[in-house]
């Protein structure tokens, strides 16, 4: 196919003076329009003064047209699927509960589950759930086949880089527009570089929630990590929110919210105390509670932690997420969506979903967008937990099909941002370590194949590495969405609303800008 051919030619070839006034270029534009990270926290002052430009790639990265159409139409789907699941409470017991889910061996997980279902036993005030989500995908091309679209995982706490992505288009857009890559390549056109507007979503879906929540006055409260360095992908839709809709954003850690937060006893209204806020009383109301932290366990390093997490689950305040959208985004989940029935019984049961159920079509192309998965626990059917073996230690089926896979194989634990996964040649040792009761933790998944022979230049700020380095590499598609759901008395709304694309070099099992392992790129789409 012609995007094969694209892929092998890529990036075109140009002088080494046309990459450094292209890479001058770039840098410049993304110190200019907030393409930035702070610098690493040795480096900060209390109050910022300074920022270094985000990992780059120089080169917008050839993506087939009709995938990434595809990608951005099934995401519609993906949005209700998640919206759905985080409403299926017993369907969330079974599968992350401490009774017989992850969450009996999984402290982080269980610890989450238990407080939901206190809250839930006491009863939640705030029926409404928002989703901000990212669906992650690689191009599966095993054996020279025609590539085709398939999920890495489905975020559903703290999906990052709608920001910078935006601005990573906008860059390459730019590039094209000045220097047209020294006419490089016929594929370098300007109806290639699709529009990239997901700031305006995600805040369209922030600003829902708080309309929702009915009291203009109302803040939306930002949960953030401390020494959070990637704040320049997490203001700008801040300054969007301000500027399109007039709505204020307070920003906390889980240890300011320890002292700050207050509910009522009556109403549960989430109230958060800002002496330094001219515009207040000494507090703000809370509309919606949007999480760009609260996903890790490190994050929760006392009691206190949870205390707030739960307080803040307690409250009238609409959730982005609510622990059950966060439990729902778990691998886990994600294995077991791969079972004979599951999707289907979440999207296409008619008697359960009446006119709201989806066309067989529409199941189907979820479907073909999964890899193959299991749980490391399982015995010979691939589903039931083999509770013998796992008592008595010995090897069940799943561990046994796992080293016999490793080659071909990525094994995850429930954990979100980067560097949890074991690869290949990795696995078996690891196997060996694993204690037996942990392998319910843990799912196995089919490693996805990426096309070969596409490379592109890799900018990173910093000591002697700032320059563009050729690498052969792989780019992973994001897209986005969100919905609001859960008030049995109005529709739940949902869109898709813009793209991300990371790009890591070959040989890294792991993407992750945060995490130092991959750039920001773009797509550059090619027909065929
Ligand atoms: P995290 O929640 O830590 O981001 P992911 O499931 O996204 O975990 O895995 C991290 C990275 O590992 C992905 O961005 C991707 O580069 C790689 N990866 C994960 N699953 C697969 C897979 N099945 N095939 C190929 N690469 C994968
Ligand atoms: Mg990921």
């Amino acid at each position: 196919m012609a995007s094969a051919s694209v892929l092998s030619a890529w990036p075109p070839t140009l002088t080494d003076a046309q990459i450094h006034a292209l890479t001058v270029q770039a840098t410049t534009y993304a110190l200019s329009n907030g393409l930035l990270y702070l610098p690493p926290a040795e480096r900060q002052p209390p109050i910022p003064e300074s920022a270094i430009h985000a990992p780059l790639a120089l080169f917008p990265s050839p993506f087939p047209r009709s995938i990434f159409e595809h990608a951005k139409r099934i995401q519609r789907t993906y949005n209700v699927l998640y919206s759905r699941i985080a409403q299926h409470e017993q369907f969330l017991d079974r599968v992350m509960g401490t009774e017989n889910g992850v969450g009996k061996v999984d402290d982080f997980i269980g610890q989450l589950w238990t407080g939901w279902k206190q809250l839930r036993d006491e009863g939640l005030v705030q029926p409404l759930h928002l989703g901000l989500f990212r669906s992650d995908y690689l191009l599966h091309a095993p054996s020279g086949e025609s590539p085709s679209l398939k999920q890495v995982e489905f975020n559903t706490i703290s999906s990052s880089f709608g920001a910078l992505s935006e601005r990573t288009a906008a860059m390459h857009r730019y590039l094209n527009a000045s220097t047209q890559y020294y006419n490089a390549s016929s594929h370098l056109k300007t109806d290639s570089f699709p529009e990239n507007d997901t700031v305006a979503g995600l805040v369209e879906g922030l600003a829902t929630a708080h309309k929702a929540y009915n009291n203009e006055k109302a803040y939306i409260l930002f949960v953030v990590q401390p020494g959070e360095r990637n704040i320049f992908d997490q203001r700008p839709l801040e300054y969007k929110l301000l500027e399109k809709y007039s709505i204020h954003v307070i920003r906390q850690t889980f240890d300011e919210l320890a002292l700050s937060a207050t509910l009522d006893p009556e109403t549960r209204v989430l109230r958060i105390s800002c002496a330094t806020d001219l515009h207040t009383d000494g507090s703000v109301e809370i509309s919606t509670v949007y999480f760009r932290a609260g996903y890790a366990p490190v994050e929760y390093q006392t009691p206190a932690h949870y205390h707030t997490r739960f307080l803040l689950e307690r409250s009238r305040a609409i959730k982005c997420p609510s622990i059950a959208l966060q439990l729902a985004g778990g691998k886990k989940v994600q294995e077991v969506l791969t079972r004979s029935g599951v999707l289907e019984g979440f999207l296409s049961d008619e008697t359960k979903w009446g006119k709201a159920a989806f066309r067989k079509e529409e199941v189907d192309e979820l479907r073909e967008s999964f890899m193959g998965m299991w749980g490391l626990d399982v015995g010979q059917d691939m589903i039931t937990p083999d509770h013998d073996a796992l008592e008595s230690g010995e090897e069940n089926f799943g561990v046994r099909k796992a080293r016999e896979l490793a080659p071909s194989l990525v094994l995850k634990p429930q954990r979100e941002g980067g560097g949890n996964n074991v690869y290949k040649e990795s696995i078996p040792a690891f196997l060996d370590t694993l204690p037996p009761k942990d392998r319910q933790a843990w799912i196995a998944m089919e490693l996805i194949v990426p096309p070969s022979g596409a490379s592109n230049y890799l900018i990173r700020a910093g000591g002697d590495n700032q320059r563009a380095v050729k690498a052969e590499v792989v780019s992973e598609l994001g897209i986005f969405g969100w919905a609001l759901f859960g008030d049995e008395s109005t529709d739940m709304i949902e869109k898709e609303v813009g793209w991300l694309v990371r790009t890591k070099g070959k040989e890294s099992n792991e993407g992750g800008v945060a995490t130092g392992f991959s750039v920001l790129d773009s797509v550059l789409l090619v027909d065929g």
